[in-house]
């Protein structure tokens, strides 16, 4: 994306240092532009922490990863100070100084304390952010050091998704921001507005690239195209107009979007283009046309803005069930590995409130079963008892004919929609061709959701291991140990550390030490009870909490862990390595704080280490 010569204020970055690689765009967008790219990067894909700060390092704006790591609500952290954060007030203050005037500031060591009390180890980058060639805010984007946060991966992958949406659909697509900048298009929208070849975003569009004509045959200028108008008045605007660059007639269909973020609302316009003449030549076929034109744009928007897995298709099926008149719908997943749909998400018409259980059916025990190998055809159906013993019996009674729908994404089957309606009334071609338009988005939904899973996994899992990572472990750890307190349960905690880590990838690699972290890991989780949280909380720093254990039973398991990594052989390549681990053991104490105990423990595995490792410390 280019970037207008006013907010070109961030050049070039200090020499030595790092940039956070989506920064530069970020701060550039951050208030002028483009909010709701810069939301999706700030509320939604940065694994990064971010904290909008003002002038005098207050908070203005915090987005989730940052609660995430710091264990306070968007609430609390407003208006509060990182000066309360950081351990170093002098260092923040020093930090404020030089990033208010305008520099850029990377430093490497710095700790911020969790809300339990916990310090987290972090590196930061204060990027300014300019209004009119004055520092106003900054970014405070901070990272846990611990190893596996995959932002930038994640941030790569989130982009790729959203782009894939607008990909999608069979409409062309285009979003613009309230300049009139465009901030994301499909491929049909290029081949429309003939910007094949340029990279238009962020740019506005041009007047002599847009030649169209009414029904009428006069020419509509493109100051009076409907998502110019619609970017002036704030209304809907839909027009079917021929558009010459592809010389056919569109509908084309406008409308305001607001997008809130960081207490600023912001105005936006998306329009889609749908072919009128392809799907619907008949004129009875029209106003079939602008009413699906409308979901599309509206679920869309929906989508955009939804956020959360369960969510996301659960828009998008309320929106297909209405515009299919249907009285049930439900979409599975598709599962390759086991060949299998999973049906969790259901909507009832007649009680939206309605979720029953999830249930799982082969995909071959389907009616109308999709080809995964093929983009399949839709299949309307019917079906009495006989056919339907798949089906739970709530879906059974009285819903008489149905419509089925693969879903594919490419050429991969994602899923199957099946909308029931209870009247006899068989479904149409036209809610066929109806179904057709609505797939995509379904198709969307079904991804993004699959995304979402995916990085709420990665933020709360161990890429190496697949353990608990550390935010995760103390999140559980707090919820236990209130449920400790409200029922007078015990827990125990031990502490884990490896011995000589260092010299093991010293002598046979580091790949060899990443190898024993995951045999560890794995005998962690094998020689534990379902119910205990096995956490990597450092690099090669383990955490399991026991709930419902007094001391002697924590000893005992610690006893079985430290006895069975020392038996453990690692083969690495004709390498045998082999472990040992200290480890600290206690009980939590009626009246003990999350910050004592932990400082307890740490105690307690620092006495194992002086003793002479492989051993377990424990009060009496
Ligand atoms: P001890 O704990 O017994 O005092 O000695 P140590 O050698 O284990 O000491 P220390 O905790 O200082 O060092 C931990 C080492 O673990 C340093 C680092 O190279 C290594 N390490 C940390 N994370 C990883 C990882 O993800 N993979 C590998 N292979 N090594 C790691
Ligand atoms: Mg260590
Ligand atoms: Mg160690």
């Amino acid at each position: 994306m280019s970037m207008p010569e006013d907010q070109n204020s961030i050049s070039g970055w200090p020499s030595g240092i790092n940039p956070v690689p989506y920064l530069d765009r970020l701060t550039i967008d951050f208030f002028e532009r483009n909010q709701l790219e810069s939301m999706f990067f700030l509320l939604n894909a940065v694994t990064d922490g971010i904290l909008c700060i003002d002038r005098e390092g207050r908070i203005v704006y915090s987005n989730p990863a940052a609660r995430n790591l710091l264990g306070y609500s968007q609430f609390e952290l407003r208006s509060a100070s990182v000066a309360e954060l950081l351990g170093d007030a002098n260092a923040w203050a020093l930090l404020l100084q030089q990033v208010m005037s305008g520099e850029i500031v990377a430093t490497d060591r710095h700790q911020m304390t969790h809300k339990n009390g916990i310090p987290i180890h972090i590196v930061i980058t204060a990027v300014p952010v300019k209004h009119n060639q004055e520092t106003e805010n900054a970014l405070i984007v901070f990272r846990d050091t611990m190893p596996g946060v995959l932002a930038s991966l994640s941030l790569t992958e989130r982009e790729k998704l959203l782009q894939g949406i607008f990909e999608l659909l069979p409409s062309g697509v285009i979003l613009l921001n309230h300049q009139g900048r465009v901030l994301r298009l499909n491929g049909t929208a290029r081949k429309i507005l003939q910007l094949d070849h340029q990279d238009i975003r962020g740019h506005a569009l041009e007047a002599d690239r847009w030649k169209a004509q009414r029904v009428d045959g006069s020419s509509v200028a493109l100051e009076e195209s409907p998502f110019l108008l619609s970017l002036h008045d704030n209304q809907i605007h839909k027009e079917m107009l021929y558009l010459e660059s592809v010389q056919r007639y569109m509908l084309v269909n406008a409308q305001p979007l607001q997008i809130r973020s960081a207490g600023r609302t912001s105005q936006l316009v998306i329009a889609t283009f749908t072919d009128i003449n392809e799907q619907y030549r008949g004129h009875q076929r029209m106003q079939g046309a602008i009413e699906l034109n409308n979901e599309i744009n509206r679920l869309l928007t929906d989508l955009l803005t939804e956020r959360g897995a369960k969510e996301t298709i659960q828009t998008a099926l309320s929106g297909v069930s209405e515009l299919t008149d249907a009285d049930f719908a439900t979409i599975g997943t598709f599962d390759m590995d086991t060949n299998t749909v999973l049906f969790d998400n259901f909507f009832s018409t007649e009680d939206p409130a309605m979720q029953p259980e999830s249930f799982r059916v082969p995909l071959e025990d389907l009616p109308c079963s999709p080809d995964p190998d093929k983009a399949g055809m839709l299949q309307p159906g019917s079906y009495d008892h006989e056919d339907g013993p798949w089906m739970p019996e709530f879906m059974r009674t009285g819903l008489r004919t149905f419509l089925c729908a693969p879903i594919y994404s490419e050429d991969a089957l994602l899923g199957v929609v099946y909308l029931f309606r209870r009247v006899p009334a068989p479904f149409t071609q036209e809610d066929i061709a109806n179904m057709h338009n609505l797939t995509p988005v379904l198709s969307a939904a079904i991804s993004k959701s699959g995304y979402e899973k995916k990085l709420n996994e990665l933020a709360t899992t161990d890429p190496l291991t697949g353990l608990a990572n550390r935010r995760t472990f103390f999140t559980e750890l707090e919820a236990e140990m209130e449920r400790s307190r409200r029922y007078a349960t015990p827990i125990s905690l031990l502490m884990l550390d490896l011995d000589h880590f260092k010299l093991i990838n010293d002598r046979f690699g580091h790949l060899a030490g990443d190898e024993v972290l995951c045999e560890v890991a794995r005998i962690m989780r094998e020689r534990t009870r379902k119910t205990d949280v096995v956490a990597r909380t450092g690099g090669e720093e383990f955490m399991i909490l026991l709930p419902e254990s007094r001391l002697a039973g924590a000893i005992r398991t610690a006893q079985k862990l430290r006895q069975s990594i020392e038996e453990l052989i690692v083969q690495y390549y004709d390498q045998s390595v082999q472990v040992t681990v200290s480890i600290g053991a206690a009980e939590l104490g009626a009246t003990e704080t999350l910050h004592e105990f932990y400082a307890r423990l740490d105690g307690l595995l620092y006495r194992s280490k002086n003793s002479g490792r492989n051993q377990i410390s424990h009060e009496e």
